[in-house]
């Protein structure tokens, strides 16, 4: 039977609250579920491509920006164009800075904000999920990852709050679910880099939680800080290789089951109210 992915735009406009790291990682860890996966990189400045072991990512022929060029030119995208595999058992779409330019490009483009939905389109009947790895910003390469989702986890990393910042995202997902993407949801924060021993780590992680658990769901699990962790885009590894039976590997093991476990649940009550 042919899949249909849940597509996860793993978002948040703000640098450094371990988007990319979460998307590699959880995206490893849903294939050791079973799953079939794609990761696909949108931020220009090819981070998931580099910490997918791709060292020189502006050397590759085909990344993404290829791809949306050709969605854009009205060309068709063939199944598996530009798909490279890990060997850790994903698929990924890599980036590079070419990407910036088809940001800048896409301004003046007919339907704009669905390139990169089109693109994806084929790939929906190929994999069970779809994780897009956002740049920071709420610019139109956002807009368009929040076009082509189904849901959206955000990462979020546990210091002192930035209120400010998650409501512009908030808003951003709102406008887009009005206007372009009415099935959109939230799948939820996930508290990044959390440091539990400490009392000012359990005072910040109970702050955020009483501040957004009453809206949005937040993560039981968080992803404690380590330094193994830290370690993995330098060595091109996910973390299950690299420190597999360290606190980390097993905090992105769990939220994998976890969303698994909401996707399932969610596909339950489509087919019921198909019937
Ligand atoms: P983003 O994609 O949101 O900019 P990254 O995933 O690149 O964030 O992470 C930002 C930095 O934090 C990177 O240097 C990364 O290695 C580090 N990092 C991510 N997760 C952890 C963690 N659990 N413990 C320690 N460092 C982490
Ligand atoms: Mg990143």
């Amino acid at each position: 039977m042919a899949k249909k992915a849940t597509t996860i735009a793993i978002v948040n406009q703000k640098g450094g609250t371990a988007k990319t790291t979460t998307c590699e990682n959880l995206g490893i860890g849903l294939a050791m579920e079973g799953k079939k996966v794609l990761l696909v990189d949108v931020d220009p400045q090819g981070s998931l491509t580099i910490s997918m072991g791709l060292q020189d990512p502006d050397q590759l022929p085909t990344t993404l920006s290829t791809l949306m060029q050709k969605a854009m030119h009205d060309q068709p995208v063939q199944p598996g164009e530009g798909v490279l595999h890990h060997a850790e058992g994903v698929d990924l779409i890599p980036a590079n800075i070419e990407l910036a330019g088809m940001e800048v490009a896409l301004v003046n483009s007919m339907n704009r904000e669905k390139m990169l939905k089109q693109v994806l389109d084929s790939a929906k009947r190929e994999y069970d999920y779809i994780l897009l790895d956002c740049t920071p910003s709420l610019g139109m390469l956002t807009v368009n990852a929040l076009a082509a989702a189904d849901t959206t986890l955000i990462p979020m990393q546990a210091q002192f709050l930035s209120a400010k910042g998650l409501e512009q995202l908030l808003q951003t997902i709102g406008k887009v679910r009005r206007q372009i993407n009415p099935k959109l949801k939230i799948e939820g924060i996930l508290l990044t880099m959390t440091d539990s021993r400490t009392n000012y780590g359990k005072q910040i992680d109970d702050l955020i939680r009483q501040s957004y658990g009453k809206r949005l769901k937040v993560f039981e699990q968080t992803i404690p800080r380590s330094v193994r962790a830290a370690e993995i885009s330098a060595v091109g590894k996910s973390i299950f290789a690299h420190d597999p039976k360290g606190k980390v590997a097993e905090a992105y093991h769990s939220i994998a089951k976890e969303v698994v476990a909401d996707a399932e649940k969610q596909l339950k009550r489509n087919a019921e109210r198909t019937r």
